[in-house]
């Protein structure tokens, strides 16, 4: 705390993210990166313009590169908006969408940047608690006043809602503005975005940090109408008309032009999910239906605290949530084969 900092900097609960480390040794599995490297084609398109054009500002309306989202998602150039990373489009959505006298709705175990965001822009929150079964609760996501926020797939879950529940969420919120990040869905679930022409309350995020192995780049999208994405615009150009430069945008570009690369390691990572969770349930863990690429584990004759601690100083790093209302379960990203091989015969040495 300083004497010179504004009342916004004192009252803010700033977002803890996964651990960073330095080591090359370790096997990270704890913020859900992509194990594969982006394609030889989207690092050529990135060194090009490191080669020849950082001298320049980068194009602040970002055209060609929404042009080539808007073609492959089957919408207009003017129904898409580029952030830098998921974060920052779903930062801008708050600051658009949400009022500070009108609460917002979220899932009860969701997404930690929501509640992140909400106390930074003043928007009251419902944290709407999960079911039993950990799925959303749909029926407790109707009806909020301010609008609604989760993730399909959902985080740290993995759980994803069907296309026919999402459009609950969305009839039952008429006059308010659905959110629906979906950071995770190439990974198994049905994205809502043939949704958009129908609701103008829908609002599409989406990240190539995950699908597309560029979580080091910092580019997400959203897809709605154009009411929406116009209203995105002006906080963007009223905050940074610059936001994605362009390295990111000529990766970003070139990714979404190879797509049978990414496909093929979108397969990988599915198929090493299905292995990983049937040799974990094979150990007694629980393990829920994942659609994403991790997996959220509750442990068996160990505490998930120190299943955590201890595959840490082995050199594996994978996610524990202390302070959360899931104690007893870790999150695991979803690497190579031979990553998990040598992760579950750690863990199989240490019960
Ligand atoms: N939404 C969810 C649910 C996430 O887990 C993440 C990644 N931590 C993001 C959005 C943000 O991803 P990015 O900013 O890398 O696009």
């Amino acid at each position: 705390m300083s004497k010179f900092w504004s009342r916004t900097a004192r009252e803010a609960k700033p977002y803890t993210p996964g651990e960073q480390p330095n080591e090359l040794q370790v096997i990270k599995l704890n913020t859900n990166e992509n194990p594969y490297p982006p394609s030889p084609n989207t690092l050529e398109a990135m060194k090009r313009v490191v080669n020849e054009d950082l001298r320049k500002y980068p194009t602040p309306t970002v055209d060609s590169l929404k042009s080539v989202i808007a073609n492959r998602e089957g919408v207009n150039d003017e129904q898409v908006f580029v952030g830098n990373g998921s974060d920052e489009v779903l930062a801008f959505a708050f600051q658009a969408f949400f009022e500070s006298n009108e609460a917002i709705k979220f899932p009860g175990v969701t997404y930690s940047f929501y509640p992140v965001y909400a106390n930074l822009y003043g928007i009251p929150f419902q944290e709407v608690p999960l079911n039993e079964d950990f799925t959303i609760n749909v029926d407790g996501m109707k009806q909020s006043i301010g609008g609604v926020i989760f993730p399909n797939p959902n985080a740290p879950t993995g759980l994803a809602l069907r296309l026919n529940q999402v459009e609950k969420v969305l009839q039952g919120n008429p006059n308010s503005v659905v959110v629906v990040d979906e950071a995770y869905v190439e990974f198994g679930a049905e994205s809502a975005v043939q949704l958009v022409e129908q609701y103008p309350n829908l609002l599409v995020t989406k990240t190539l940090s995950k699908s597309h192995a560029l979580a080091g780049i910092r580019v997400g999208y959203a897809i709605g109408q154009e009411e929406l994405i116009e209203g995105l615009e002006r906080i963007k150009n009223s905050f940074n008309s610059y936001t994605i430069n362009r390295v990111s945008l000529a990766g970003a570009e070139a990714a979404l032009r190879d797509d049978a690369y990414y496909q093929e390691t979108l397969e990988r990572v599915i198929n090493t999910r299905v292995w990983f969770k049937q040799s974990l349930e094979e150990l007694g863990f629980e393990v829920l239906d994942s659609k994403a690429n991790f997996l959220f584990v509750k442990p068996v004759r160990v505490e998930a605290e120190w299943l955590y601690l201890t595959l840490k100083e082995r050199g594996f790093y994978i996610r524990y949530f202390d302070k959360s209302k899931v104690r007893g379960y870790v999150r695991i990203s979803v690497g190579t084969d031979e990553e998990m091989e040598r992760l579950l015969n750690e863990i199989s040495n240490l019960l």
